[in-house]
């Protein structure tokens, strides 16, 4: 479960699982990308994109 309150931007979900992604900031927060538990929609947590495929989290690699 996600702890940042975050929900889904697809569906509203708050079924969320949270993967901090590349490098630490300076302020001490990460960038996380999020997964819908219930629809599968895999976005970015502060700026909302919703991504087909993620080679950060291998999302949709094969
Ligand atoms: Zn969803
Ligand atoms: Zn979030
Ligand atoms: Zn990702």
């Amino acid at each position: 479960m996600a702890s940042c309150g975050c929900r889904c931007i697809a569906c509203g979900s708050a079924a969320l699982g949270g993967r901090e992604v590349g490098e630490a900031h300076p302020d001490g927060g990460r960038d996380i990308h999020h997964t819908c538990a219930d629809c599968g929609a895999h976005f970015d947590h502060l700026e909302g994109d919703i991504f087909k495929s993620c080679a950060e989290c291998g999302l949709g690699q094969d």
